[in-house]
Order: structure tokens, then C-alpha cells, then sequence
């Protein structure tokens, strides 16, 4: 079978599921391209592969990734080599990372480093979102040059000061200028003068433990950015997104803001959706239970119980839109054991290849979400917000064929040595996963076969994204 060196190749017997339909239906697709979709038999000299029994599903896209990022005196474990691997061992087709612009440097400065840093190493195909650090008033013109470059979704931290954070007048000047280049901007949403004052009261009584870090970040602040934002975005009218909300009171505030009409659209994360902060143990864990407590370390940090639900009916319901990791890899030992004190201790989960998995397992199986609604958040929402659709994200005539097998038989357990990731564990340690990535095809080549990752990869190329669509639920 030369699936790897074009010809015409037939999927056959499975049930084609995009995000409006499910049917038992053939695709063939030839050149990287899908050809046709339907009742279809094998020309002679084609390529067969049997899908029956499994979902054949658009290449998974995610949103949201952190590969190579310089952070907290340390770079992350997973660079585009091994992070895109691993996505694609996981069923996404592509990735879109956060590029950075850091202080001093101009916009395009901080795309062509993320290029730098991807080419000859992704073997997905990937794309960027442009985090600024700062605003000055020259970047409103460069945002244009960073639009025509195909990247059309920027970045700002409501929290970090003194390294990303930035204020309300750069928020306001920020989402003008993205809007009058046809771009949006994602939001990391939480009060960050209020976090370092809480996080100052903590370590003054002496609490440096990891359990700390989740009591210096409530719920409430990211909320309260929240609302603030959607009240400055909407003066404007512009165009913008929460990235991994993770609260259900968060959900709200996106609902009435929607209702309002705001542009404003939502993606979660499968740590918000299945992990709460239990896992944070009690004030007196240390030692081993102090580094179990530091994988979890994230911000926004993982919720009660309660949000969970509120989250899952978000994603129903249509209030959020899509799912991206947050895939943000510092090792347990050497990088996040090194810290003294809760506030210093790098922030970020691994995630990038169990979300097709955990999505798949924890949404549709346990009948939270429906199969074509698991592909709206996985893929098909994703490639219409930024601009890469109907190339990516679904399964059409004409669409890239970046193609998932997913057999939704097998069951087995997460163990961290099965990963392809760079990183020395998985939040998900232990979980029961329902089904298994079976095949992917990236632009027709056959990258996963029978769940292991051909010796061969194709080469990931860069995909320019177009001006953002809010028209999604
Ligand atoms: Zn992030």
C-alpha cells in the first residue's frame, strides 16, 4: 500500500461524523486532498483501509499549546519535535502554539522566532497565536505585517506582572487595533494585582507549599477580569476570546456577555473539565506529596468539584467552544521540585496527546457531549474561528486529509510511559480511556498505523490563518 507517496486511498465501512452528521459512508481521498465522500467501491490498484466499527473523524486541531516557551527561568520539556509528536500519536493534525513577543522586541520579531523554532521539527501542521507582552503604540501598525504572515489571533495576560501582565488602557488599545486588522485577541483572564497581594499575604505567614498556589487565585478573579474585559471589548465591538476558562462562574458571565452580543467565545481544557482541586491536598503535605502537588500547579489552578459539571454543560450547551490543552511541560524533577516557594514554581500541565482520548472517554462515552459535538470542540469550531476552515477541521470535497480512525472498542488505562511527550509524567496517570486512535492521516499520509507512529513522519508545514469567525456554538 503506497499511502505514503500518493495514490488514491479509500476508507472504507466507517461512520463519517463531522460536526453536524454522522453516516456510514466511504472517503477517498488522493494528493493530500479528499476526493469524494459516500457510497464509494475501490477503483482497481486502490488502496484499501477497513474502518468498520470505527468513528472517522476530522484531524483533531489544538488551540492552545506552549512548545519551546522560555518561562520561570527554565524552557519547557516538549519543543515542536517531541510535542508534535505526541499530538499526533494523540489524533491532532494541528497545532497552534503560542508564539511570544517578550519585552524589547517588536511583533514579527516573535513570529519569526516561533518559526525558527518549528520548521524541520513539527510533524504536525501548525500555525501561531501571537502572545504580546507589553502594548506600544508602534505594534498597531505591525499587527497588519503579522496578519498578512497568517497569523491572525494575538495574546494578552491579565496576569503576570512585571513579565506579561498588561493594563487596561494596553487591553483597550490592543483589541482597537486587532479589530481594525481583522484579528482577535485571547484573554488569559485573571486579576493580577489582587493574585500578587493574596500570594504576598501567604508567604508573609510563612505557607510557601503548593497547596497555596490554588488559595492565591480564586474563582472570583478570573471572573472579575472576565467582565472587565467583555465591558472594554464591547465598546469596541471587537473581536475576542477567554482562553482555558476554567470556572462556572466564568460561564456565566461569557453567557451574558454573548447574549449581549459580544463577540466573545470560550475554550476550556480537559484539566478544568476533570480534575478539581482536591488534588491539591491539605496545608501540611510535603515532602513526596509536595512534588505530587506541584504537577498541578497551573493557572488558572484547578477548581471544586461543582465546576466540573458546569463546565461540561458549558461545552453542551454551547456556551464554550472548544477544548485546547494548555499543554505546558516542566519535568516533576529538575524543573518543578526546584522552586522554594509556591509563587516560583513553573506554571503548566502536560496534556497535548490524551485530549482526542480524555474528550472522547470522559464526553461522549459518558454521554456528556455527543459524537458530532466532540468534533465541534476538538476540531471543526477551532478551524472556523481562526480562519482555517473548510481546509481543516472537517471532512469535505476539497478539505486536507488529515483524517482520525478512531476505534471506540479498546479500553485501557493511562500510564505515563506509553506518551511520546518529553516530560516525566501525566495528571491523567491511571485513568480509564474508552477507545484508541487507531489510524491518522496528515494530508494523506498514513502517520499513525494501527496506533504506533510510522518511522517516516511527514513533515509539518506552517498554515496560515485567516480573519477569525465568532459565529460559532
Ligand atoms: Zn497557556
Amino acid at each position: 500500500m503506497s499511502v505514503l507517496h500518493g495514490g488514491s486511498v479509500l476508507l472504507s465501512g466507517g461512520m463519517v461524523t463531522t460536526a453536524t452528521q454522522s453516516r456510514l459512508a466511504a472517503v477517498r481521498f488522493a494528493d493530500g486532498r479528499i476526493v469524494e465522500i459516500g457510497d464509494l467501491t475501490p477503483k482497481p490498484g486502490e488502496a484499501v483501509v477497513d474502518c468498520s466499527e470505527c468513528l472517522v473523524l476530522p484531524g483533531g486541531i489544538e488551540t492552545h499549546s506552549h512548545l519551546d516557551l522560555e518561562a520561570a527561568g527554565t524552557v519547557t520539556a516538549d519543543d515542536f519535535a517531541t510535542g508534535t509528536r505526541s499530538a499526533l500519536a494523540g489524533g491532532t493534525t494541528t497545532v497552534l502554539d503560542f508564539a511570544t513577543q517578550f519585552h524589547g522586541e517588536s511583533l514579527m520579531e516573535g513570529v519569526r522566532r516561533w518559526h525558527e523554532k518549528a520548521r524541520g521539527k513539527a510533524v504536525t501542521d501548525y500555525g501561531f497565536h501571537l502572545a504580546m507582552t507589553q502594548w506600544r503604540t508602534e505594534f498597531a501598525d505591525e499587527m497588519a505585517e503579522v496578519v498578512a504572515a497568517g497569523v491572525t489571533s494575538f495574546k494578552m495576560y491579565m496576569a503576570y506582572r512585571d513579565s506579561m501582565m498588561v493594563d487596561d488602557d494596553e487591553i483597550y488599545a490592543a483589541l482597537s487595533a486587532s479589530s481594525r486588522a481583522g484579528a482577535t485577541i485571547g484573554f488569559h483572564c485573571e486579576n493580577g494585582l489582587v493574585i500578587d497581594a493574596l500570594v504576598r499575604e501567604e508567604l508573609d505567614l510563612g505557607h510557601t507549599g503548593a497547596f497555596y498556589h490554588q488559595r492565591t487565585r480564586p474563582p472570583a478573579l478570573e471572573r472579575e477580569a472576565l467582565g472587565r474585559l467583555s465591558m472594554i471589548a464591547g465598546l469596541l465591538d471587537a473581536q475576542h476570546y477567554i482562553v482555558h476558562l476554567s470556572a462556572g462562574e466564568t460561564i456565566d458571565e461569557v453567557r451574558r456577555a454573548r447574549q449581549r452580543g459580544s463577540k466573545v467565545v470560550a475554550e476550556t481544557c480537559p484539566q478544568y473539565l476533570l480534575l478539581d482541586d482536591s488534588l491539591y491536598g491539605t496545608a501540611e503535605s510535603d515532602g513526596n506529596d509536595e512534588l505530587e502537588v506541584r504537577q498541578y500547579v497551573m493557572s488558572p489552578p484547578l477548581r471544586a468539584p461543582e465546576n466540573l459539571d458546569a463546565l461540561w454543560s458549558g461545552l453542551a450547551d454551547g456556551d464554550i467552544q472548544f477544548v485546547g490543552t494548555d499543554h505546558c511541560s516542566f519535568n516533576l524533577h529538575g524543573q518543578k521540585d526546584q522552586a522554594t516557594d509556591f509563587a516560583r514554581i513553573p506554571n503548566g500541565a502536560p496534556g497535548i496527546e490524551l485530549r482526542f482520548s480524555l474528550l472522547y472517554t470522559y464526553g461522549v462515552a459518558a454521554e456528556r457531549i455527543s459524537v458530532e459535538r466532540f468534533v465541534a470542540v476538538t476540531a471543526e469550531n477551532a478551524a472556523r474561528y481562526f480562519g482555517l476552515y473548510p481546509r481543516k477541521g472537517t471532512l469535505l470535497p476539497g478539505s486536507d486529509a488529515d483524517i482520525v480512525v478512531y476505534d471506540p472498542r479498546p479500553r485501557w488505562t493511562v500510564s505515563h510511559d506509553q506518551l511520546h511527550d518529553n516530560v516525566d509524567h501525566t495528571p491523567y496517570e491511571g485513568r480509564q480511556i474508552q477507545g484508541r486512535v487507531r489510524d491518522v492521516f496528515l494530508r494523506g499520509q498514513h502517520v499513525v498505523r494501527d496506533g504506533v507512529l510510522a518511522d517516516d513522519l511527514a513533515r509539518g508545514e506552517f498554515v496560515a490563518c485567516g480573519p477569525p469567525d465568532s459565529d460559532i456554538r
